[in-house]
């Protein structure tokens, strides 16, 4: 049997990657245009900067880590996500002040593959270090709501709730645990097991929504500082005019998160499965990193989930042209043909070696070329033959105006 890639994760090749082209293009542009710099961190890092910086007691730590020994003896992890990571280099780096970073990659988690829930899948984030103010939960949130829309997702809404900061939470979770005992024999066993552990992640068990509908929720236990930095994010997006929707029994898996949490839900998806991306703000990661107290906020969209919800649309010819020639002779001015067009600015190809025009006709249309400029005997006058292969339409172009007719095509 031949070879396959590991289960749950992807080959991208064409026409699916020219998707992924587009959307990586589009997010290295937006998140520069927001002032964030490009951070790259290891693919894989000490075990203990996820079970630190992510928590013990998360499904992504329990379950969900490729952890192995390297031959030196040391626990490492492909990373399951990147703020943990992005953080960890922030303080190693000595640095200080406030820092907006975006990153782009691969993340590993060990779950049961389907449909956007994959072993490999990539994820687009951005971190806010160093900013306590709220106009940085506001900013973050609006790049993930400016990349889903521009994207070509319809109707993206953002859930959003508060889950306090630490004393809020303690005070809470000692409420909330009072009545997940109460309910604990109509709790699934996977939650009833949570209690002890991380009963936040209880209140958000899609299989055990149901029962906990009159749990008592975050937002009822949060100090007027954190109310009014919930009020201040509200009232935010609405002058940014971001949809929202109060999702007061959102907590996200990840264990730093305080205050602010939102996820993106395209219209039309059952939020239980569907969310695109999401974020928080994590004031208390640094420390638990080691470093030092560092208000912070930041998003991760997920890329393969983004590509899912937008459906099998028609991408854009990856090519503008393709250039054929029809005697030998002519080869060699051909490719100088080809090269200018490439100077300015199109995506132009053609045969490496010397093929009937029939093959290489064949040859654009298997690479999907929107154009083929066929290089005959007008080229003795200066001209060249445009064939527009959606249409089939030709036309006669004279070559100094050729590129500038290429782009409108
Ligand atoms: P998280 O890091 O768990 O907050 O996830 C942020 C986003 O990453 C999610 O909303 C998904 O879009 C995406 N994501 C998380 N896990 C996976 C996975 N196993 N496969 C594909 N996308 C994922």
């Amino acid at each position: 049997m031949s070879l396959r890639a590991p289960k749950g994760t992807d080959d991208i090749l064409p026409p699916e990657s020219r998707h992924w082209r587009r959307l990586l293009r589009l997010w290295d542009d937006l998140v520069e245009r927001y002032g964030y710099e490009l951070v790259m961190t290891p693919i894989f890092e000490l075990t203990e900067v996820f079970a630190r910086g992510v928590g013990e007691a998360t499904e992504v730590v329990e379950k969900q880590m490729y952890t192995f020994a390297d031959k030196g003896g040391r626990s490492l992890t492909l990373r399951p996500e990147s703020t943990a990571g992005v953080v960890r280099a922030y303080i190693q780096g000595g640095r200080s002040g406030v820092f907006k970073g975006a990153y782009s990659g691969p993340m590993f988690r060990y779950e049961q593959p389907q449909q956007g829930r994959r072993r490999q899948f990539w994820q687009l984030g951005v971190e806010y270090i160093g900013e306590e103010a709220v106009e940085a939960d506001l900013e973050v949130i609006e790049v993930g709501y400016r990349y889903t829309t521009d994207a070509g997702l319809a109707d993206v809404v953002v859930q959003v709730n508060s889950i306090g900061d630490p004393p809020d939470r303690a005070a809470y979770l000692m409420v909330l645990t009072d009545f997940l005992e109460a309910i604990h024999g109509d709790l699934s066993d996977d939650a009833a097991s949570r209690i002890a552990t991380n009963p936040l992640r209880v209140l958000d068990s899609k299989a055990d929504a149901e029962v906990l509908v009159d749990a008592p929720v975050p937002t009822d236990h949060l100090s007027s500082e954190t109310r009014a930095h919930f009020d201040a994010l509200l009232a935010g997006l609405e002058r940014r005019e971001i949809p929202y929707e109060l999702a007061p029994r959102l907590v996200r898996g990840l264990d730093y998160y305080n205050r602010t949490v939102f996820e993106y839900v395209p219209a039309g998806y059952d939020a239980a499965q569907s969310a695109v991306g999401g974020g928080g703000r994590y004031d208390g990661l640094s420390e638990l990193l080691g470093g030092p107290h560092l208000p912070s906020t930041g998003l991760a969209l997920g890329l393969d989930r983004i590509l899912v919800a937008l459906g099998d649309g028609v991408s854009e010819p990856p090519l503008d042209a393709f250039v054929v020639v029809t005697a030998p002779a002519r080869r060699a001015v051909a490719w100088q043909l080809v090269g200018s067009l490439r100077d300015s600015g199109l995506r132009v190809d053609a045969v490496a070696s010397e093929r009937s025009v029939k093959a290489q006709f064949r040859a654009a249309n298997r690479r999907d070329a929107a154009a083929v400029v066929v290089v005959g005997d007008e080229w003795d006058s200066g001209n060249v033959v445009v064939k527009v292969l959606a249409t089939g339409q030709e036309t006669t172009v004279a070559v100094q105006h050729l590129a500038a007719q290429l782009e409108q095509t």
